[in-house]
């Protein structure tokens, strides 16, 4: 047994080293080996956290499978997109990861030796740990040793109506994967309600103080909705939330927390990573959870804009633009305006919805429609959709008569193209109020409204926040837990 032997990527084309390994395979003793579940069986999965450094292919070798059937497990549409910290799903392997125990390899230990010291057989060490050379350990290495292996370790959760996954991970503290693989081997039913889960573990875990739970909604989310993230602590806290890249801003009521993250039109599906920490009396509790986006379905159009106002499609003049409404677009007053559902800005039918890609004068659709259009002309008076304040009231090359709402909590609405702006910055306006009527100003092809929706800065599909159960109802619902 060597100390400090590294593993080399070359073993199988080792031919007298496998033979030394086939002999080794008959002439070890060989305890009682548990049949019952064997490692390695087909459909079972396992997690492995990315490290610094890791490469989707390095860790494809280390667990003996292929970057493909690891970022096909994973949702990973780009296999060179991955991050530290990043669960991953790897496919084929030994799961689930909550009835393992790490052994550390001391000096002199052999697999034998380790193996009878937890009262398994060597072979399903080897096999659990991929170990192509049984006898090459090193000093450091971690054996990962199943125990209690076909038991049912953990509590037994029955699914709550609209209770998703992600909930239940949430409310039990364990890692969305472990969840998963704990209860399927493959991709889990869609209707989960009434269904009861084996949540791994051999006690249920809280959360750590001074958290007490973490809603989430919707799961899956899809590009360019809203995701609405609801914080029950255990006293007033300090919260730092990090999702796609961005910080999420969380506004506080009545002791509970809550923040809206738009999801972008174009965030690649795939699973991503929310970071929540609380600080509170000088301590600091961090959770993770695995947030998965899948593509919105959107749909195609071409844009044919009269030569006569192509010179607005200038980059400088979109870029200048673009900056103006920047500064209005990264608003968050902490105070919440609305109150019920948003309404409709028209009564009119919708002629663009919103994600669509979008080619102008048949270019490539590397652009998307940033909100909806409703068809309807000139003159037509346009509502405030909720309760809000006036934060832009001016004419904008693009967009022509431009109208922007503040609803609080990082909520804002925008109205473009309007014939008349009937309000000044700094006004109050209450739900159903006329803000402006409809027109054909800036870069518009013909009299319509369009509707922008802004979430925490991004352009999201504001017809969410029409529906009766949409995302400006979190703070209105019953409170849990
Ligand atoms: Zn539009």
């Amino acid at each position: 047994m060597t100390d400090e032997m590294p593993m080399t990527n070359n073993q199988f084309t080792n031919i007298p080293f496998l033979i030394v390994v086939l002999l080794l395979v008959v002439v070890l003793p060989a305890p009682v080996l548990a049949q019952s579940g064997g490692p390695g069986e087909p459909g079972r999965v396992q997690e492995h956290v990315v490290a610094a450094g890791e490469t989707l292919f390095s860790i494809a070798r280390r667990y003996g499978t292929t970057v493909d059937a690891i970022a096909h497990a994973n949702g990973i549409p780009d296999p060179r997109q991955i991050f530290v910290g990043q669960r991953l799903v790897i496919p084929g392997s030994l799961g689930p990861v909550d009835t393992w125990t790490a052994h550390i390899v001391r000096p002199g230990e052999t697999l034998s030796g380790i193996a009878r010291q937890y009262g398994v057989d060597w072979r399903t060490l080897a096999l659990a740990n991929h170990l192509v050379n049984p006898t090459l350990l090193t000093v450091g290495q971690v054996v990962r040793i199943p125990t209690g292996r076909g038991m049912a370790t953990g509590a037994l959760h029955a699914v709550q109506p609209g209770e998703t996954l992600l909930h239940v991970a949430f409310r039990y503290g364990v890692p969305f994967w472990e969840l998963l693989t704990a209860n399927w081997t493959d991709r889990p039913p869609v209707a989960l309600s009434g269904q009861w889960l084996l949540v791994p573990g051999t006690r249920p875990r809280g959360m750590p103080s001074p958290f007490l739970q973490i809603d989430l909604s919707p799961i899956p989310a899809r590009q360019g909705d809203t995701i609405t993230v609801i914080v029950y602590t255990e006293k007033p806290v300090e919260l730092q939330g990090r999702l796609f890249e961005r910080t999420v801003l969380f506004a506080e009521e009545n002791g509970v927390y809550y923040a809206y993250v738009g999801v972008h039109a174009f965030t690649e599906p795939g699973l991503y990573e929310m970071t929540l920490t609380a600080i509170a009396d000088g301590e600091r509790a961090t959770v993770t959870a695995a947030v998965r986006v899948e593509a919105g379905g959107y749909g195609y159009e071409r844009i044919d804009v009269p030569p006569s106002r192509v010179n607005l499609l200038d980059p400088r003049v979109i870029a200048a633009e673009r900056d103006r409404l920047a500064q209005v677009r990264a608003l968050f007053t902490p105070q919440r305006y609305w109150h019920g559902p948003f309404r409709l800005p028209v009564d009119a039918a919708i002629s663009s919805y919103f994600g669509t890609r979008r080619s102008y004068n048949g270019g490539p659709y590397n652009s998307y429609h940033e909100g909806v259009d409703f068809d309807i002309g000139a003159g037509a008076k346009v509502y405030a959709p909720a309760d809000g304040v006036v934060v832009l009231a001016e004419p904008l090359a693009v967009r022509g008569n431009a109208v922007v709402i503040d609803h609080g909590w990082g909520v804002l609405t925008g109205y473009w193209h309007l014939s008349q702006i009937e309000v000044t910055v700094g006004q109050r306006v209450r739900a159903g109020e006329v803000i402006g009527r409809v027109g054909n100003t800036g870069l518009s092809t013909g009299a319509h409204l369009h509707w922008d929706f802004w979430v925490g800065g991004i352009n999201v599909n504001g017809l969410r926040w029409v529906a009766a159960d949409g995302p400006w109802a979190a703070p209105e619902r019953p409170a849990a837990p």
